[in-house]
């Protein structure tokens, strides 16, 4: 399989065919071999237009749900940004490819693992892999210059609202009523007051922790 042609016709068809036409984002997106990111059994799909699963339940998200976000997020050069979700470490790929300075938390261990093992693998060695809950954010790195959820919790976590640096959005899927999420973006003004806007439908997997659901809420989801 040629997949560098497979990335090119996803670029082309699903990223810039949904009208998304910032050039950095879609040399970004050209850039990152997807298919390093899932399993051996799921290459082939690795350019299909939906998620794939990637092990625990959890899911490696859409290609244009991940340029949607990234946009959201208005990632420039040198910024640094958290997400909180490394799944299979492909988001932090693309946001490293940005330029960003990537701080990336995953609740599930082997995730993790595996994902700091592919990231490096493929250059991305600059990027930091953390496990733990990161429904609270990462404090003792904190102010962001953008903060990414990829995974639906039931509120804004406000620990994430803090560790915003003046300027920046914080972008996160809200379940506000069972099977209804809304992709949200929070910015936090000049002035310390925050702006919030309401970027659509999507469905993601739900976010686990102290400031999202609690433990086995992944059951009911299912
Ligand atoms: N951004 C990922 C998609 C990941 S799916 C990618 O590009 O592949 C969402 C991930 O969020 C899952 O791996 C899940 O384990 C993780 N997650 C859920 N709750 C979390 C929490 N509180 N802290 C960190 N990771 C969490």
């Amino acid at each position: 399989m040629d997949y560098e042609k497979a990335r090119e016709r996803m670029v082309h068809h699903q990223i810039r065919g949904r009208g998304v036409d910032d050039p950095r984002l879609l040399e970004a997106m050209q850039r990152v071999r997807r298919e390093r990111f899932v399993d051996e059994q799921f290459r082939s799909l690795a350019y299909r237009d939906g998620p794939i699963p990637i092990g625990h339940g959890q899911t490696i998200s859409q290609p244009y749900v991940v340029a949607l976000m990234t946009i959201a997020l208005e990632v420039k050069p040198g910024d640094r940004i958290l997400e909180v979700g490394t799944g299979s470490g492909y988001q932090a790929a693309v946001l490293a490819e940005m330029e960003a300075k990537v701080f990336t938390i995953e609740r599930h261990d082997d995730l993790a693992n595996r994902a700091r093992q592919v990231l490096e693998e493929n250059g991305y060695g600059n990027l930091r892999v953390i496990s733990g809950d990161g429904s609270k954010g990462l404090p003792e790195e904190a102010p962001f210059d953008g903060i990414l959820v990829t995974a639906a919790g039931p509120t804004i976590p406000t620990p994430l609202l803090e560790q915003l640096s003046p300027g920046s959005h914080l972008v996160i899927p809200i379940e506000e009523k069972p099977g209804r999420q809304k992709l949200t973006r929070i910015t936090r003004r000049t002035d310390g007051r925050y702006d919030r806007s309401d970027l659509g439908d999507v469905a993601f997997v739900p976010l686990i922790g102290e400031e999202g659901w609690e433990e086995g809420h992944e059951s009911y989801w299912q």
